[in-house]
């Protein structure tokens, strides 16, 4: 569940999924409630760069076996979507910029 450390209200997937869109391009996101600035945490990027990583070995798995192209179609179409949704779902909030994980 994904709150507002600010208002503590819980924002909707709906709400989440506008506000990643606009986090790629400022680091922020804006609490639809409140309007102060959230940030993801340290934890949430972690898990982010876990669900990246797992989706990219996914996406491997057809060519080990061998498999034809509408195989590596359907685990894209599949995989892709299923990890946007788990990191948009994942989504933890903190009301400072707690910075990349690798810069701790
Ligand atoms: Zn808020």
């Amino acid at each position: 569940m994904t709150r507002c450390q600010n208002c503590g209200e819980k924002w909707t997937f709906e709400e989440k999924l506008k506000e990643s869109f606009k986090f790629t391009f400022d680091r922020h996101m804006t609490c639809p409630h409140c309007q102060s600035k959230q940030y993801q945490t340290h934890r949430h990027r972690k898990i982010s760069a876990l669900i990246s990583f797992l989706m990219v070995l996914a996406m491997f798995i057809p060519s080990f076996l061998s498999a034809p192209w509408q195989v590596y179609v359907t685990t894209v179409v599949t995989v892709v979507p299923v990890a946007f949704f788990l990191m948009v779902h994942t989504y933890e909030l903190s009301n400072t910029d707690e910075g990349d994980f690798w810069h701790e």
